[in-house]
């Protein structure tokens, strides 16, 4: 039975690969929020012969058949805590001419003995998703031993000394990366590290948390490959800029909407002078979980007078549910104390965003922290906020949500609510910017 070796797998960028897993699940010097993998369990920056080397060159050898065209250390983990990669890609070579690639965190790069080890890989390809220390530990949620600027250090250190192939890949994440302040600190590292090309990715599978929302897709093809850009998109007749310059992001706590601190402005306070500092949990969710996020909790409707801390976050999710609202389906069956609605979508990604805009929707029920109060109904509905009960259940492609009251006209406004909601994922955009009419109240 073949325990490290898998594949070939289909990939966009290495068509097809031959994969090798060099640590047991799940072994990183990171725990990304994103993590295809689900969270970490052995996170250490030890480096050893997790697994037999000769056992690795055995399950290669006889895999080698399948005409990969490309032989790719990653798997269950971060590869170069592998020790002897230099042994291995040596014994590869001496069997096959299939390129070897790793796919890797890049933590480690600036480690001496790991850089003469690599010089016979022939592409590798690390990853850098935040341009400062604050980002780089809320979304990649490092070993306690790594920094931001070592982890940099190592990634510019590496691309001078290696001559193969160096491909820098940025995992973009909704409401922490897809900011143009965020987009231009990381472009001002790729600058640094200079790398051959730089590709960008954002969650296509299960996250690690549920909060790890990818941006959408236009924004993410419309980059081209081997160009970080963060001015502008145009799709059919429309261009629009990137980034609303009004936006910031979630970690940035709750001044105001715009004017905000750019990223430099943050990079020269320590992270533990920096609003809302911390790990885990998702912005959306109520409940601290694994300690909360360093935004939750601060995010209060400051009298009704201006946004709080999330707005943007779930301002963010709203919007990308509405540029992909064809996609979504829903069905609303009214109770006589209520509604039921069910809203999903084949799209994995566009059905995390439901899960997303759901938990955001029932954190501001229970909170009390409006949103859309330009909309009567909206206001409506959260003026009566406290007569709302909200159960939610996640279903395989979105959720299920059942909002009862013992009030009749709440239950009336739940309803209008939901058919209104119906009307978003019918129309998009164009429904959003509509007023929405309250239902009479009767004497
Ligand atoms: S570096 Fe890779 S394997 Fe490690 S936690 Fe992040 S995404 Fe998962």
């Amino acid at each position: 039975m073949n325990k490290c070796v898998f594949g070939p797998v289909p990939s966009r960028r290495l068509r097809r690969s031959l994969g090798i897993d060099l640590v047991p699940y799940k072994t990183c010097s990171y725990d990304c929020i994103y993590c295809q993998l689900g969270r970490t369990t052995c996170k250490t920056l030890e480096r050893k012969e997790w697994v037999p080397l000769d056992l690795v060159v055995d399950e290669v050898e006889k895999r080698l058949d399948s005409q990969p065209d490309y032989i790719t250390l990653s798997g269950s983990g971060e590869p170069t805590l592998f020790s002897r990669i230099d042994e291995l890609v040596d014994r590869i070579k001496e069997m096959t001419t299939v390129p070897v690639a790793i796919l890797t965190n890049g933590s480690l790069l600036g480690d001496k003995d790991l850089q003469r080890q690599l010089s016979k890989v022939d592409l590798v390809i690390p990853s850098l998703d935040a341009g400062h220390e604050t980002l780089f530990r809320l979304v990649n949620r490092p070993h306690e031993s790594l920094s931001f600027e070592q982890v940099l250090a190592g990634l510019v250190s590496f691309r001078r000394q290696f001559t193969g192939q160096y491909w820098l890949e940025v995992f973009m994440v909704a409401a922490y990366t897809a900011f143009e302040a965020e987009l231009a600190a990381l472009h001002r590292c790729v600058d640094l590290i200079k790398p051959d090309r730089v590709q960008l990715n954002t969650v296509t599978r299960p996250p690690a948390e549920s909060y790890a929302i990818p941006i959408s897709r236009e924004r993410l093809e419309k980059m081209p490959e081997n160009h970080y850009s963060a001015q502008s998109l145009t799709f059919g007749k429309t261009t629009v800029g990137l980034r609303d310059a009004g936006l910031r992001p979630a970690w940035a706590s709750s001044r105001a909407v715009s004017g905000g601190p750019t990223i430099d402005q943050n990079a020269d306070q320590s992270p533990a002078q920096r609003p809302g500092r911390g790990r885990g949990g998702p912005p959306w969710m109520g409940g601290r979980q694994g300690g909360g996020p360093p935004w939750a909790g601060g995010g209060r409707w400051r009298g009704g007078r201006g946004p709080d801390a999330m707005f943007e976050a779930d301002r963010e999710i709203f919007h990308s549910l509405l540029e992909d609202h064809q996609q979504i389906r829903r069905t609303v069956t009214k109770r006589r104390d209520g509604v039921e609605t069910v809203t999903e979508s084949d799209d994995p990604n566009v059905a995390l965003a439901i899960q997303g805009h759901v938990a955001a929707m029932r954190r501001r029920v229970e909170k009390v922290e409006p949103i859309h109060m330009r909309d009567p109904l909206f206001a409506g509905l959260f003026g009566k906020a406290a007569k709302i009960n909200m159960q939610v259940t996640k279903t395989e492609e979105g959720v299920r949500v059942v909002e009862t009251s013992d009030d009749s006209y709440v239950v009336k406004l739940l309803q209008a609510h939901a058919e209104v909601v119906s009307k978003f994922a019918a129309n998009g955009f164009p429904e959003a910017r509509q007023n929405h009419a309250v239902p009479e109240e009767r004497p």
